[in-house]
């Protein structure tokens, strides 16, 4: 008993409706993330050398072009950006080196200040709201993400260890992402292009090999989750914190040679210098410096102009000292020099970053030119399904980077779990149903006696009339 054509595509397209809603419930019940970050990996990058994992990612993802970051656009500072969605002034961690006068202490990022959860406290990263809500959280070498706050570590991580491997920060990460305890977020973070991109400058031939061993790396991500089975159940976004700008020995300002250094503290460095005047000196420092140098804007705190975000805060010092791009703050000559840096205006294209996300929640083969930092944190939030803390973001902005579906909070389920294997089963008697109801219709219509066919065509006549 054969069936017409009419029944077969009937039958395909009974098929195809009972799939999809299959592949809708598979999708919303399985949201989580893998946040990578590159240190230093300026937006344009990609464009420099060959990276066939970048273009491969993006082309079934979503690709943002450039991302205005935070000012001061340095390492720690944007890290707790990305996961509180929060300016600098508003989450506390405004430089890589700070000093704040109402617990009288300093931080810096090469010391043990950094496990002071004081420090971290005045906000709340994306893990500690995850793991608030019921679910866990991961991260290998993220910055902060070793750090006690609000009482919270994430439920796994790895101390910060700057000699352990890649590959093995992958392989833990993944690790987590599977088995009874998975977790739905997970955080990667890698020291290059940055220290690289600070030891050759940026312009330097010699970074392409860096550039493109950057793209090797995302591959073996990429290479892991697909042996995990999760590369399009995990969403994987991939950015950086910031980009770097060329530097020259000839463009340095030397402030020895323009304040006297007994007046002052110097509590962050180049470019964007933090300068605390002693008691009493502030009108003596700030005079000098004022019209020192027309590579450097000297910026009383209360100046600082609004759309920089980075004014209100304790940690912010009395005056802020900013070199033009290129150019470089140090106290005196002999100091070591890099040839790359940040932490200029986040208005700068060559300060900013990437961003390429794929998996489930994600639009394939889309390309939006900008978006801020800021608007990733209730991104995530939206897709993890979890409630975001007050943040300085809009989910608005960056929506459409989402497809249709509707995410939830469900945490991602193995492939080949028993929930897999039941909606299989499931589906399979669905089928089985279906293609006997028009077995037996085709059986039915066989032994009924034939109209004929002259009596439909009665009909045509009296239809166009
Ligand atoms: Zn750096």
């Amino acid at each position: 008993m054969l069936l017409n054509i009419q029944e077969v595509t009937a039958l395909w397209q009974f098929v195809i409706c009972l799939y999809l809603p299959t592949r809708a419930f598979s999708l919303n019940g399985q949201q989580s993330i893998l946040l990578v970050s590159f240190d230093g990996f300026r937006w344009d990058y990609i464009h420099r050398v060959p990276m066939p994992h970048f273009q491969a990612l993006l082309a079934n993802g979503v690709y943002v072009t450039r991302v205005e970051n935070a000012y001061i656009t340095k390492t720690f500072p944007n890290h707790y950006t990305l996961v509180t969605g929060l300016h600098a002034e508003s989450h506390g961690i405004v430089a890589n080196e700070m000093y704040d006068p109402s617990i009288n202490k300093t931080f810096s990022t090469g010391s043990s200040d950094v496990y002071e959860s004081v420090w971290w406290d005045e906000a709340f990263p994306i893990w500690v709201t995850n793991q608030n809500e019921g679910h866990r959280s991961g991260a290998a070498m993220w910055p902060g993400s070793d750090v006690k706050i609000h009482n919270v570590h994430p439920s796994y991580y790895m101390p910060y260890n700057m000699s352990v491997p890649f590959t093995t920060r992958v392989d833990q990460l993944l690790g987590w992402f599977s088995g009874k305890d998975y977790i739905n977020l997970g955080l990667l973070y890698w020291e290059e292009p940055d220290e690289m991109g600070h030891t050759l400058g940026p312009d330097s031939p010699d970074m392409d090999k860096v550039i493109e061993d950057i793209d090797l790396k995302l591959g073996y991500v990429m290479e892991q989750l697909q042996k995990a089975k999760l590369m399009d159940k995990v969403n994987i976004i991939v950015t950086s914190d910031h980009g770097m700008a060329q530097l020259s020995p000839d463009r340095v300002i030397v402030l020895d040679d323009i304040v006297d250094r007994d007046l002052y503290t110097l509590v962050d460095k180049s470019p964007v210098a933090a300068i605390l005047p002693k008691q009493g000196r502030f009108d003596d420092v700030y005079n000098a410096l004022i019209n020192a140098n027309l590579s450097m804007t000297v910026y009383k705190k209360t100046d600082i102009p609004e759309r920089l975000h980075y004014k209100h805060n304790d940690r912010i010092q009395p005056i802020i000292l900013e070199a033009k791009e290129g150019w470089t703050i140090v106290q005196n000559r002999s100091e070591h020099r890099m040839l790359g840096n940040h932490g200029y205006d986040n208005t700068f294209p060559s300060m900013q970053p990437l961003l390429v996300a794929h998996g489930p929640a994600f639009k394939k083969n889309y390309t939006k030119q900008f978006m801020k930092s800021v608007d990733l944190y209730p991104l995530m939030c939206h897709i993890l399904g979890i409630n975001p803390k007050p943040h300085n973001g809009s989910l608005a902005n960056v929506q459409d980077l989402l497809a249709d579906s509707k995410p939830t909070s469900e945490p991602p389920q193995p492939e080949d779990s028993s929930y897999a294997l039941l909606l299989g089963a499931l589906l399979g008697c669905i089928l089985v149903i279906a293609f006997l109801a028009v077995f037996v219709k085709q059986i039915t219509r066989s032994q009924m006696p034939r109209m004929p066919i002259s009596n439909i065509e009665i009909a045509q006549p009296l239809l166009q009339a």
